[in-house]
């Protein structure tokens, strides 16, 4: 099996590019392990680029290569992004004064998918979960905290300079049980700091998860916040 080799496109003279079955079958289960491909649409996504390396796989394992070297977790927000600060932090047109606490990038993500908020973002990694021994100490609670206390949004040159404390921090967490004891945690973890602690209101149907919600619901969520009691 070893030795039997699979040319991938039609001009294999021109380049050296053979795979073989333990190759292919080696993709195929990465590719499985991503978020919403099983194996067989690993199977067909393996099959599509090694059909078209040239204008497919090689550009795909290239911008893999980058990504990996180049995109860190920015230290202000927890943002995925190529700068630290994110390119949100860094923002001058943000509104310094309101930070979004969300548990994934991927629901800050849903968020500027949908405009309805210019502030800024803190990822907290997730929720608390005693089933999943998730404890405050395994979220960047702590660092929310300290950058509601710093004032100003915490990236060095994000938003208006000597803007002071963020007066308000909009607690954007699924409305799952885990996601509302999180947020009813970092409420409490703000008490007495000076800013006024909210949640979003309707439209964030009960155990709904962010990043599933259309640009509308999220829209009309952040507009119908209430204030924390
Ligand atoms: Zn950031």
């Amino acid at each position: 099996m070893a030795g039997r080799g699979v040319r991938a496109g039609a001009d294999c003279a021109k380049h050296e590019y053979v795979m073989t079955v333990s190759d292919i079958d080696r993709l195929i289960q990465l590719l499985a392990r991503l978020p919403g491909l099983g194996p067989r649409s690993a199977r067909r996504a393996a099959l599509r680029m090694i059909q078209k390396p040239e204008t497919l796989m090689l550009p795909l394992a290239a911008a893999l290569e980058r990504a990996a070297e180049n995109i860190h977790a920015c230290s202000a927000c927890g943002n995925l992004d190529a700068g630290d600060p994110c390119a949100i932090c860094r923002d001058p047109g943000r509104d310094a004064g309101v930070i979004c606490v969300v548990e994934a990038v991927g629901d800050l993500w849903a968020i500027e998918r949908s405009g309805a908020f210019k502030g800024l973002y803190h990822v907290v990694g997730g929720t608390l979960s005693a089933l999943d021994g998730r404890g405050p100490a395994q979220l960047n609670i702590a660092t929310l905290v300290a950058r509601v206390q710093a004032g100003a949004g915490g990236a060095p040159g994000a938003g208006q300079p000597g803007a002071g404390q963020p007066g308000e921090v909009i607690l954007a967490l699924s409305a799952t049980v885990d996601g509302q004891t999180t947020a009813h945690y970092i409420a409490e973890r703000l008490e007495g700091l000076g800013v006024a602690v909210s949640r979003l209101g309707q439209g964030v149907p009960v155990g709904g998860e962010l990043d599933y919600l259309d640009d509308g619901t999220l829209s009309a969520a952040f507009k119908a916040r209430r204030p924390v009691s």
